[in-house]
Order: C-alpha cells, then sequence, then structure tokens
C-alpha cells in the first residue's frame, strides 16, 4: 500500500476517534432509545477569529422493535427515539436521522424541558443541522411522556376523594397496569353512564398520553361540568396499558415485539398479559351492563386529529350517525379538529373496538381517537402540536363525551322537542342526518313551531345554542353538525323553563337545543 494512503487512512481514522470522544451518545435513561450512530465526516471551522466550531456530521439509526412473534406479516416500527448526546457544546452538528418520520422533532438541555427545532434547524425530514450551546443535549421524536410521569400523575389523581386506583394487571415484566375510577360516589352507580377510556399501547405516540392526561385533569377538575359528569357518569381509565414498550422505549410493541393493539382476537395462548388483564377487567365491568362509551387514545403520523369511525356497512346506519355525532362535537369550533379530518374503516375483531362490537353491537360507542404529533388540520401555517394546544384539544373531547351522553347537568343542558305544534311536520328519514335522540323533525312551513321544556331550570342567564344537523356522511360543511349561538334566554326565577321557536329559526330542521348559563 502506499505510503501516502496509509497516513489519509489513519488521518480519517483519527478524526472518527476523536470525533467519538467528544461527542458521545446514549439513551441509558427512562424511554430511551437509539439503534447506531455512524459517523460521516468532521472539519473544523473558523467563523471569527475568536471563535470556531467543529462540524460533525452523524448519520443517526432509530431502533426497530423486535419482530413480532404473533403477527410474523407486520413489519417493526422504528418511529420513536430517545437519545441524549454529551460534549456538544459549541459544536454544530449535522444529524441524518433515519426509520423514523418525524418533522421538527424536539430537543432538551435538561431531559425536563423540550422545544421543537425550528424550520432552518430541520429543512427537511430527518436532517438536523444546529450548533449547541450547551455541552448535554436531548433529541426526541416528541416530548417523552414517560412511565415515572405516569405514575407521579396517578398517584396525585388517587388522592381526590372521588378516584380510586386498583391495578387491574401485570405486563410481561411485571409492571403494574393501572386503572382509576372516577365517580361521584355519593350518587348511587345503577343509573350511571359508564366509560371506559385507554390510552398509550403504542408507546411513540406520547401525544396521546399529554392528551389524555389534560382530560383526565379535566374529569376529575372543579369545573362545575365535570361535578355534574362524575355524578352522573362512572369513569374507567387506564392511562398506560403498554408500561414495557414505554418505559424500554419501544415504537408500537411490547418488549416482546407483541403490537398489542391487534391482539384481541388471539388465542389466548398468544394473548399478551396487558390485553388479558384488561379483557378481564372488561368483562367484569360489563358484567351487569355494558359500557356506553370506549375511547382508545392514540397518536397518528398523519397530520390531523382523527376518529376511526367503523363503516356504516360494517356496523349500522345508526351506529354511524353516533359516530359522526360524537367526532363532530368533539370538532369545537373546528380549530384543531375539522370534518375533513375523519378516517373510517371496517370493524375489526382483532382491535379492542372489535371485541366490544362482537359483544355488546351498537350498545356501547367504542372508538379511536387520534392526535398528531406535528400541526394540525393538514395546516403547517397553523399551530404544531404541543402540551398546550393537546389541553384545549382535551376540553373539546371533555365536552363532545358531555354533550354526546347528553348528560342533565346544572350549567350545560340539552333539549330536544317537547311538542312541535300543528301537523306541519315530517320526520326525518333515519340516519340521514346527524341529530341527537331517536329522529329530527323536519318542516317546510316557516310558521310550524317547537316548543322545549324542562320541569327544573335554575334563575339566571344562558347562552342558547341549536344543534345544526347535517348529512350523515363521510364529510359535510364546516357549518353544520355543530352547535349554533342563536340568543340568550333570561330564566327569571327558579322553576319551569319553555321556548318556543318557528321551524325557520332552524332552517326547517329542529332537533336538540343547548342552554349554557353563563357564569
Ligand atoms: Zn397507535
Amino acid at each position: 500500500m502506499p505510503k501516502r494512503l496509509i497516513s489519509m487512512l489513519l488521518l480519517t481514522f483519527m478524526c472518527s476517534g476523536i470525533l467519538f470522544s467528544q461527542v458521545r451518545f446514549d439513551t441509558s435513561f427512562e424511554s430511551g432509545s437509539l439503534d447506531k450512530v455512524k459517523v460521516v465526516d468532521s472539519v473544523k471551522f473558523r467563523i471569527s477569529p475568536n471563535d470556531s466550531t467543529a462540524l460533525l456530521s452523524y448519520e443517526v439509526l432509530s431502533r426497530f422493535d423486535p419482530k413480532n412473534p404473533v403477527d410474523t406479516s407486520l413489519a417493526p416500527s422504528a418511529r420513536w427515539y430517545y437519545f441524549r448526546m454529551t460534549g456538544t457544546k459549541g459544536n454544530t452538528l449535522y444529524l441524518n436521522i433515519r426509520n423514523s418520520e418525524a418533522i421538527r422533532p424536539f430537543y432538551s438541555y435538561d431531559g425536563i424541558h423540550f422545544q421543537r427545532f425550528t424550520q432552518e434547524e430541520n429543512p427537511r425530514r430527518g436532517l438536523i443541522i444546529k450548533r449547541f450551546n450547551r455541552d448535554t443535549v436531548y433529541v426526541s421524536h416528541y416530548i417523552p411522556y414517560t412511565f415515572s410521569r405516569h405514575i407521579s400523575k396517578l398517584n396525585e389523581w388517587k388522592k381526590l376523594p372521588f378516584v380510586t386506583g386498583e391495578e387491574i394487571g401485570r405486563s410481561s415484566q411485571g409492571q403494574p397496569i393501572d386503572m382509576i375510577t372516577v365517580t361521584d360516589s355519593s350518587v348511587p352507580d345503577s343509573f350511571k353512564r359508564k366509560i371506559w377510556i385507554h390510552g398509550r399501547s403504542h408507546p411513540s405516540e406520547q401525544p396521546a398520553s399529554w392528551h389524555l392526561e389534560s382530560m383526565i385533569d379535566l374529569i376529575v377538575s372543579e369545573n362545575p361540568d365535570a361535578v355534574e359528569m362524575r355524578k352522573k357518569c362512572i369513569f374507567y381509565i387506564v392511562p398506560f396499558i403498554n408500561p414495557d414498550g414505554v418505559t424500554g422505549g419501544y415504537s408500537r410493541s411490547t418488549s416482546t415485539g407483541v403490537n398489542i393493539e391487534v391482539n384481541w382476537d388471539r388465542p389466548d395462548s398468544l394473548t399478551m398479559p396487558e390485553v388479558k388483564a384488561l379483557k378481564a377487567k372488561m368483562e367484569q365491568l360489563t358484567s351487569d351492563r355494558p359500557f356506553d362509551l370506549l375511547l382508545n387514545m392514540h397518536s397518528q403520523i398523519a397530520n390531523s386529529v382523527t376518529y376511526w369511525i367503523h363503516t356504516a356497512k360494517s356496523t349500522s346506519e345508526s351506529f354511524l350517525r353516533r359516530q359522526i355525532l360524537l367526532s363532530a362535537l368533539t370538532m369545537g369550533e373546528r380549530k384543531l379538529y375539522k370534518p375533513e379530518n375523519q378516517s373510517f374503516s371496517d370493524v375489526g375483531s382483532r382491535y379492542a373496538e372489535g371485541w366490544i362490537w362482537n359483544k355488546f353491537k351498537d350498545t356501547t360507542l367504542a372508538i379511536t381517537f387520534e392526535t398528531p404529533y406535528t400541526f394540525y388540520a393538514n395546516n403547517p401555517g397553523g399551530e404544531w402540536v404541543s402540551p398546550e394546544n393537546l389541553a384545549e384539544l382535551a376540553k373539546d373531547s371533555f365536552y363532545a363525551v358531555y354533550d354526546y351522553l347528553q348528560i342533565d347537568g346544572e350549567n350545560r343542558i340539552i333539549l330536544e322537542p317537547a311538542s312541535l305544534s300543528g301537523r306541519r311536520w315530517n320526520t326525518v328519514a333515519y340516519n340521514k342526518l346527524v341529530y341527537f335522540g331517536d329522529n329530527a323533525a323536519k318542516s317546510d312551513n316557516s310558521r310550524a313551531k317547537a316548543k322545549f321544556s324542562k320541569q327544573f331550570l335554575k334563575k339566571g342567564e344562558y347562552s342558547l345554542y341549536i344543534w345544526n344537523a347535517g348529512p350523515n356522511s363521510e364529510s359535510f360543511p364546516e357549518d353544520v353538525n355543530k352547535w349554533t349561538k342563536a340568543g340568550t334566554v333570561s330564566q327569571k326565577r327558579d322553576g319551569k323553563f319553555t321556548w318556543r321557536a318557528r321551524a325557520s329559526h332552524f332552517n326547517g330542521i329542529v332537533d336538540a337545543i343547548m342552554l349554557v348559563k353563563k357564569q
């Protein structure tokens, strides 16, 4: 070998050696995950006479989950990465992160406060270019929501008088799977609506946990509507169904490689302990009557919020209508979630929803909800996903559940017509529109009147909203299937409430109205 080549090789080798001693990559902390790091290149760059930086270029490979032993056809995911670099101070790093889809991931100097890389720092998928001014940097696909945080929130919730905690089972590695039950125990359970919520079957889906945490915080809060919900509902909530996957930094599986989201139709020998624990608890809780609602909380790579709405052909027209009612209610002011973001699929028995469908058919509305990781409503010019706007979305989720179940609270009341005057009304063809209750009424005669009443309403000022029933179809205009503010009503004293309106007030189709007390 020519001498010159040997010395060049030696130089390259020495450079690499120096690089590794300069920046060290590791994942020896909770939820840490990374496969390999390869040095690509390095060069010393002088910015000014007193300032120079080393430009260090690395190829970073995120780690694939183990091969799924139950569904060998499922390709393992490597979406999640979370690593620490030390020795970064003053260096400019080029990281080319492979195997994952994240755009504008996050970094932190302390492992607690995270911020997104800017557009300039992350000019295209996977590529990060940044000069760091601290010696330690954490980089992650999304702000980690760890098992430790879950346990500390759980302990906080369990201290509340209307929350009880219970371990419903253990993971493969023996970690607890915890459930909280939230209800006002001074009210008998027999008339309460039953709501089951679980989350985090997929460990990489951190935004789902931030969303669910905010939703639980609201359910257990002193918000008057939450107080009413606890009187009229029992919530069974399992926030972390895959503790091993989350602590081990996996993407979509448990530590054994099994995607427990699609493990619900397997024989016992191939059913994971996490799914067995959930099934056993659900069996026990539904032995008297089914759940009214089941929410399965996820995050998706698509840049929009969605529900996975089960098609009418795999369920029924009325089930589709009720799913779209819940979905439309969750859209709130149509800021973070819009009608065109809805997703549809056939109900499948390998999922929790399919397992519930096979047992209870349409008596339980069981559905998966997805939050994005990056931005909302396919609009990069809008808000980027953060714990703060996930908390706003959680508020929309909370009120969607409240309204969907037509909780008869003191401050937020949904009424269907008590009577329709004259013979000028027709019933809307069943399930053609998205309405509350059993039907909606239609009249072409603008003088036809509808009367709404309630035996007891507290005195005060109320905002009055009209449900603007739109089509029961895969998409619909933004201004329908929505509460529309129609005015204010003043209830002079505690007692009977009556309100009459002409058909023309409702554009000819009358369904529900809602009163929201002004505070
Ligand atoms: Zn998921």
